[in-house]
């Protein structure tokens, strides 16, 4: 995100780190900044302050996080620091005493007051135009979009609801607002996401917001519905799987909304799932997959698991792994259990599974799951695939069919003649697979 300098504007650097709900949080904070008249840069280097948006997830994401605060630290001295870790400032401060200020996540204003007062702005509201629609940090053919914070959820490796609280959803009229001008903008797809996207609009009530002429539930399905009326590609993030998951499976065979859904399972033992006190009914989840097929044959379901979680015994993840090859999700991704500082899973009392043993089940898991997904992939060779696509290229252009999210599912290798534009969507004939990508021509 670097925009041109200019001589009498003073310049901040920003340094974006953590999950696609971090770098809205970084949006919103860029789109301050250029609205009162801030340059935003890369470079730490001649800035007049840096901010640092950091992860607190996982202790290796702090590590980063704090290795991104020590070179800010280096290479310009002012640094501000905001995001997930800003939640836990002592840690911070004990290595670096003289950081100008520490915030946790979304304090946008309190950010914003810190620059302030660092860097006063010599604000003119007739040059420091912003696009309305805000800046974005993903190409301009995609957006996330963000519909809640925070999460009433209590799962017991995680401590996101410490960092950013209890759900607290925008109301209906506001996000599909927001979506509108994105799409009026060029963005083509819109990446829903928050901690817990089925759970929308319950700290509201579901209450009824305006948009446009009429009046819209804040509720998961009518949200949905709503969003897919657009005109762009809806790709839903973060969905437990609770009962009304099951209304948008028609609205997904409608091609209203894509036929995708990233489901962070974790487990499949429901000695495990209880332990991690995961919400949702996860114990039918294989008769529900065969259903919601049923409704949308198409559907792609991508997810997250962690292996080695504490008390997982052999049976359990032998119950995993059975579950896997029952479920053939289209695209997975595993974690080895790292029992982050603060989680409640780490005082359950139960053992924690030795490191070797962690290892040899991720790669147990992820050698079941490659072979899945290579035979899903391998079924789609002869298809036609409607693609969108991320970088063209002279001959061959790197895009995603439905069934694929931006950063983190596999891409479709499209050649042709005529020269494609970030956003296209085209058709492609697939011509053939590998391990995790589709190779195709221009149909
Ligand atoms: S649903 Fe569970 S894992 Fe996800 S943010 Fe909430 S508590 Fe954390």
């Amino acid at each position: 995100m670097t925009s041109a300098p200019s001589a009498d504007q003073p310049r901040i650097s920003f340094v974006s780190l953590g999950c696609p709900k971090a770098l809205v949080d970084s949006e919103r904070i860029i789109t301050q900044l250029r609205a009162e008249g801030y340059e935003v840069t890369r470079s730490h280097a001649g800035a007049d302050a840096v901010i640092v948006n950091t992860c607190g997830f996982l202790d290796s994401a702090k590590a980063e996080s704090l290795d991104a605060i020590g070179a800010a630290m280096k290479e310009n001295g002012k640094v501000i620091v905001t995001g997930c870790m800003g939640a836990e400032p002592e840690q911070i401060r004990e290595r670096f005493p003289n950081i100008l200020a520490i915030t946790g996540p979304q304090a946008y204003e309190s950010v914003m007051g810190a620059v302030r007062g660092a860097v006063p702005s010599n604000h003119d509201p007739f040059i420091d135009l912003v696009p309305e629609q805000g800046i974005k940090l993903t190409p301009r053919h995609y957006a996330y979009l963000k519909i809640s914070e925070g999460c009433n959820n209590r799962c017991t490796f995680c401590i996101i609801p410490k960092l950013r609280g209890d759900l607290v959803s925008r109301p209906a009229g506001d996000v599909l607002r927001e979506a509108e001008k994105l799409v009026a903008a060029g963005v083509k797809e819109l990446l829903v996401i928050s901690q817990d996207t089925s759970a929308y609009g319950l700290d509201l009530k579901y209450a009824e917001s305006a948009f446009h002429d009429r009046s819209v539930r804040a509720r998961f399905y009518d949200l949905s519905k709503e969003l897919g009326s657009l005109g762009a590609w809806i790709r839903l993030h973060y969905v437990y799987p609770y009962p009304h998951v099951d209304e948008v499976l028609p609205l997904m065979a409608d091609g209203l909304v894509l036929p995708y859904l990233d489901i962070p399972f974790q487990h499949a033992s429901p000695q495990v799932l209880k332990a991690m006190k995961r919400p949702g009914n996860q114990e039918k989840t294989l008769e529900r997959i065969r259903k919601w097929r049923e409704i949308c044959p198409d559907l792609a379901i991508r997810s997250t698991f962690i292996v080695g979680f504490p008390g997982e015994t052999d049976e359990d993840f032998d119950m995993l792994l059975d579950w896997l090859g029952e479920a053939k999700l289209d695209r997975v991704g595993a974690f080895k259990y790292e029992p982050v500082t603060g989680a409640v899973a780490n005082d359950l009392g139960l053992p924690q599974v030795p490191d070797e043993v962690k290892e040899i089940r991720y790669r147990r898991f992820m050698e079941k799951q490659q072979a899945i997904s290579a035979k899903i992939l391998g079924n789609k060779v002869g298809k036609r695939l409607k693609v969108i696509i991320d970088q063209p290229g002279p001959t061959v252009s790197k895009g995603r069919a439905k069934s694929d999210a931006p950063e983190i599912d596999g891409s479709v290798y499209v050649s042709s003649r005529r020269p494609l534009r970030a956003g296209d969507i085209v058709s492609v004939k697939i011509e053939r697979a590998d391990a995790y990508d589709l190779h195709g021509i221009l149909a």
